[in-house]
């Protein structure tokens, strides 16, 4: 499809509102000693690079993938873990970063998993989220951004596998 990217989200936006994130997350683990941030693949990669900047509170990170096979025609999805964590979570106070939550089945599900692993604690940081979108009820602790129900790109966030290099978020538009 012939496309063009529309600049949403500044660089700068992006910038300052990540800044505020970390200070609110670390205040908020400030008495924690045993902080992991876990980031979801491939889509995190950027974000959780730069929010690890901004929290000033000593943590480590981890990484998992999971995909999720949708059928339209059906209403349960099942999510797949393609790459599980290093490490054990027990005990820990697990950060959970997202790139986008859209209609939050991932998201729900990933959490079912990692809650049987025992951790201190779960909350969830997103760079952008949907709401319109919701179908699966998430506690999501921290949000960058809520967007309107437009297909994103950029800071991590792909189409077909493009454009996760962009240091702003852009609007994908069709073209003839
Ligand atoms: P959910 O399980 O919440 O429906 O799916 C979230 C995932 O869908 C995101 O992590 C992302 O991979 C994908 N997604 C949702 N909205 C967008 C979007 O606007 N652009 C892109 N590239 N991916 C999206
Ligand atoms: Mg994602
Ligand atoms: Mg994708």
């Amino acid at each position: 499809m012939k496309h063009t990217i529309e600049v949403m989200i500044s660089e700068e936006e992006i910038k300052a509102r990540v800044e505020q994130l970390g200070q609110q997350i670390s205040e908020h683990y400030q008495h924690s000693d045993n902080l992991v941030m876990v980031g979801l693949l491939r889509g995190s990669f950027v974000f959780m690079a730069d929010l690890a900047r901004a929290i000033t509170v000593n943590h480590s990170v981890d990484f998992m993938t999971a995909s999720s096979y949708g059928n339209s025609m059906q209403s349960s999805r099942d999510v797949h873990i393609l790459k599980d964590l290093d490490d054990n979570i027990e005990g820990k106070d697990v950060l959970l970063v997202e790139d986008i939550i859209d209609t939050g089945n991932t998201l729900s599900k990933v959490l079912q998993i990692l809650n049987l692993r025992g951790p201190n604690s779960i909350q969830i940081c997103t760079l952008l989220d949907k709401p319109i979108r919701r179908e699966e009820d998430v506690d999501v602790k921290w949000v960058g951004f809520a967007i309107p129900d437009e297909f994103v790109v950029g800071v991590g966030i792909d189409y077909a596998q493009k454009y996760r290099h962009l240091p702003y978020i852009g609007k994908v538009i069709p073209s003839e």
